[in-house]
């Protein structure tokens, strides 16, 4: 994990340079490790931990799920262009300490458990998974480490290039279709044309769910069909699949304490760079991002009350299935949080107290 932790220099650059979208390394040096059968089981569960690998091993592990899934058959892959088009993707992630290549790997594999979880391939077409995993895969593709409010209140090449609309979303999603354009990391080459604009049209309409700022309006379009849900209306299940993509982009809190808690603290790292910055460059700072105002309960605990647990439980509705593995801990996190927090506010109040009744022998 302590590679991803490095900073970048995130001074702006837009990744058009074919060198960059090619994978360095090829294919031979990699698969470096079979996957045991323990790892295969466990794979398929969000208690996986995602810390343990190495970036070899999660290319693996991201390689058979589309092996396992019937993907590599359903769309005629080559199979060395999955290596290559998986080596390709994660030469893309920067190593920022919270949107790395390790965050693609958590949101992939929640995607896969989730599928795995509830049945999709019963109710979903192969055409729609792949839609979801290459989704999930690509979703924060060169993320600067900085997020779309800075990118606009910095005027940015990004947002400048964007109008401010979504200006991340549509780089992550403009850069994985850089890479589908090398043939030789193209995994639907073998995809008629027709069939392709369709998976291209949902890929682009999944990474531009997951611009949190749409949070509200997506699960409100989806609560207004999830009472009459209907596996055969298109536009149901488009709904339900950009509402399962952003569960998996954020779903690190359903994972248990010990995998959890350190995305916390990348996360803080990220937030507390850009508002360093921010403050540096005389730009407004969000009180979430400030050092000074936010602490580890206090990050997570309104994330979990406000925003996990009202769209898990939206989803529950669908896949009751979920209660147990995905909601239960989302519940018993919030918990561990807020004890902490109770813990953090007795602390202060000491000292608060300390340094009043020091203050009076003072005088
Ligand atoms: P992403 O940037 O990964 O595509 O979108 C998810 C966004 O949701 C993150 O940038 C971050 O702001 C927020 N987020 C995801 N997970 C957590 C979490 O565990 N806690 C908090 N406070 N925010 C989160
Ligand atoms: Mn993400």
């Amino acid at each position: 994990m302590r590679e991803d932790r490095m900073n970048c220099s995130c001074k702006y650059s837009f990744s058009d340079d074919g060198k960059k979208l090619t994978p360095r390394r090829d294919v031979p040096s990699y698969p470096k490790y079979t996957l045991s059968q323990e790892t295969i089981e466990a794979l398929k569960k969000p208690a996986f931990d995602v810390w343990h690998w190495e970036h070899n091993e999660m290319l693996s592990c991201l390689e058979y799920m589309y092996h396992d899934l019937g993907l590599v058959k359903e769309f005629n892959m080559n199979p060395i262009t999955l290596k290559r088009w998986l080596l390709g993707i994660q030469e893309n992630y920067r190593n920022n300490p919270f949107h790395n290549f390790r965050h693609c790997f958590c949101v992939s594999q929640m995607m896969y458990g989730m599928i795995n979880l509830c049945n999709l391939q019963e109710k979903l077409t192969l055409t729609d998974l792949g839609i979801l995993m290459t989704a999930a895969v690509c979703h924060d593709l060169d993320h600067p480490g900085y997020n779309n409010t800075y990118q606009i209140n910095a005027r940015t090449e990004l947002a400048v290039r964007y109008n401010d609309i979504s200006p991340l979303e549509n780089h992550h999603c403009a850069v994985a279709f850089q890479i589908l354009s090398l043939p030789e990391c193209n995994i639907f080459a073998n995809v008629e044309p027709e069939a392709f604009k369709q998976i291209r049209q949902a890929i682009i309409t999944l990474i531009l769910a997951t611009d949190m700022a749409r949070h509200g309006e997506i699960l409100d379009s989806f609560k207004l069909k999830v009472d009459n849900f209907d596996f055969t209306n298109e536009e149901h299940v488009t709904c339900l699949k950009m509402v399962l993509i952003k569960c998996c982009d954020i779903s690190n809190e359903v994972r248990p304490t010990e995998v959890a808690e350190p995305w916390v603290d990348c996360l803080l790292e990220e937030y507390f760079i850009q508002s360093d910055r921010e403050k540096s460059e005389g730009l407004p700072v969000a009180a979430f991002m400030d050092r000074e105002k936010v602490t580890k309960p206090t990050a997570q605990i309104g994330f979990i009350k406000f925003v996990l647990i009202p769209m898990f439980e939206t989803v529950m509705k669908l896949f009751p299935q979920i209660e147990e593995i995905m909601v239960q801990p989302l519940r018993d996190s919030r918990d561990h949080y807020e004890e902490l927090k109770q813990i953090d506010d007795a602390m202060t109040e000491k000292k608060k107290t300390e340094n009043m009744s020091l203050g009076g022998k003072k005088k």
